[in-house]
């Protein structure tokens, strides 16, 4: 299979400290050569040629590489779509910089953990809070960004807060539970309960299935996980060297030769695919694992999808969204949604010798229920291509896709053309988030061919 998305570290330099990041610290990623525009340009294009079509700039502070608007609009120029996340600080000049790129990025994210001075101080041991409040401001004027918060103990009291202020900006704010990549997952309860808690709150984007993903790795440090390193996702270093197998577990960087597709080919590289090496036990490094879930039709995949298609929702027609009024309802709900997953099971447990082929990227070579008469490759791979990388176009987020993108805008139509009034219009959208739940657990239990017995969920 070939890459469609790249993970483009343009440089392992960061101007912060934080306490749960090895950047700063590893000697593993200090001194690395790192592109100028021209040669960055042409590592680009080699990757478009060879399928990529989605490029993460990350690092380190990618803003702190000064050509990282060039290397954008080379993107924008060929198709490839655009992700940045930045930690905001760099003082006016940084902030201008990264104001100038905002026009070519899809993605854009902003770090922010905590609305607290001294609680910044402590997680990313720099004093620059105030430089990245004025970021988020000031970039909120031309692309809200998705505010990346790392839930920990320390600061599971501010999401109401942080959540606030996002929305004040017409952000979104994803909450992340702290993880270690290679712990074996770490049991946080506190921490998922309280991310758990905000899942309908209207700007916050919650990501159930990792959190059941790490609880499962907890529990068995030897399983090998879903990962798309290697084969849908590559990892660039700032040098344009093939990182391998991943950033995390950086084990050499390797320039390639001939074309990145044709090296990747070889067979020599078959030995470095993602999930498969000694490294890869245990291991919970999400930003190689999401596109992967949805390859496996099992309570991760049907978590993925639900929390996958509301953040669409919420980032959509986030001015729109109520506060969830009644969600001590929609969270006994979900928790419906949730034993329903549970009756799914993980399908993913099986070890994977390396060298064989992965059955994730063949989902017809797994039992699941929704492909018994298997997924040709062509579907999965026409489907996996698509903008939002979970497309599977049988499974039920295509058609909860078509119900929001109709509901909405029709709501909306018959409001401004006064069909409805605005009393019955709020009233719709503020049911709409449980009718939307109860028609998804409606159309899995279907789908997944289950049946409620009692306090479970039996496949029939
Ligand atoms: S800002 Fe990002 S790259 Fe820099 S130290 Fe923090 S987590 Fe690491
Ligand atoms: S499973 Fe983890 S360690 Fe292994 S390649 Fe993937 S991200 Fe890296």
């Amino acid at each position: 299979m070939k890459p469609f998305a790249a993970k483009f570290y343009v440089t392992f330099r960061c101007n912060s400290r934080c306490e749960y990041c090895n950047v700063w610290s590893d000697q593993r990623y200090s001194g690395k050569a790192e592109l100028d525009e021209v040669e960055g340009k042409r590592v680009i294009e080699e990757l478009h040629e060879a399928g990529v079509r989605y490029i993460d700039f990350t690092g380190g502070e990618p803003n702190l590489h000064k050509g990282l608007k060039a290397l954008l609009k080379a993107c924008k120029a060929l198709g490839i779509k655009t992700e940045v996340t930045s930690n905001g600080t760099g003082g006016s000049e940084a902030r201008n910089r990264l104001i100038e790129c905002l026009p070519w990025i899809d993605k854009f994210n902003i770090s922010l953990d905590t609305l607290s001075p001294e609680r910044y101080k402590r997680a990313r041991g720099i004093d620059r809070l105030e430089e990245v409040v004025t970021t988020i401001e000031e970039t909120s004027k031309i692309k809200p960004p998705k505010l990346m918060v790392v839930v920990t103990d320390e600061n599971k009291d501010e999401l109401d807060e942080i959540l606030a202020f996002a929305r004040k900006h017409g952000a979104t704010a994803y909450l992340s539970p702290v993880f270690k990549y290679f712990e074996g997952g770490k049991e946080h309860d506190d921490v998922e309960l309280a991310i758990r808690e905000k899942f309908f709150a209207p700007n916050a984007i919650v990501h159930l299935h990792f959190a059941r993903f790490f609880k499962r790795q907890a529990k068995n440090k030897h399983q090998m996980p879903p990962c798309s390193a290697n084969s849908q996702v590559i990892t660039i270093g700032p040098d344009g060297s093939l990182v391998l197998p991943c950033y995390h577990a950086m084990a050499k960087m390797e320039r390639w030769t001939g074309k990145p597709g044709e090296h990747l080919a070889r067979e020599e590289m078959k030995a470095w695919r993602g999930g498969f090496l000694e490294c890869c036990k245990g291991c919970t490094a999400i930003p190689y694992f999401g596109g992967t879930f949805n390859l496996t039709l099992n309570g991760e995949f049907l978590l993925q999808s639900y929390s996958h298609k509301l953040a669409q929702l919420k980032t959509e027609f986030l001015n729109e969204m109520p506060a969830a009024g009644n969600e001590k309802v929609l969270l006994e709900l979900l928790r419906e949604l949730e034993m329903l997953a549970d009756s799914l099971g993980t399908e993913t447990e099986a070890p994977y010798e390396t060298g064989t082929e992965n059955p994730f990227f063949y989902p017809g070579g797994q039992n699941c229920q929704l492909f018994k008469e298997r997924l040709s490759k062509e579907e999965y791979e026409h489907d996996l291509q698509q903008a939002d990388c979970w497309g599977l176009s049988r499974a039920p987020h295509r058609s909860y896709e078509v119900f929001y993108k109709n509901t909405y805008p029709e709501l909306r139509r018959k409001r401004l053309c006064g069909e409805i009034s605005e009393n019955e219009y709020q009233r719709k959208i503020q049911e709409s988030p449980e009718v939307q739940l109860r028609w998804w657990i409606d159309k899995s239990q279907k789908i997944f061919r289950t049946e409620r017995r009692g306090n479970s969920y039996r496949i029939e």
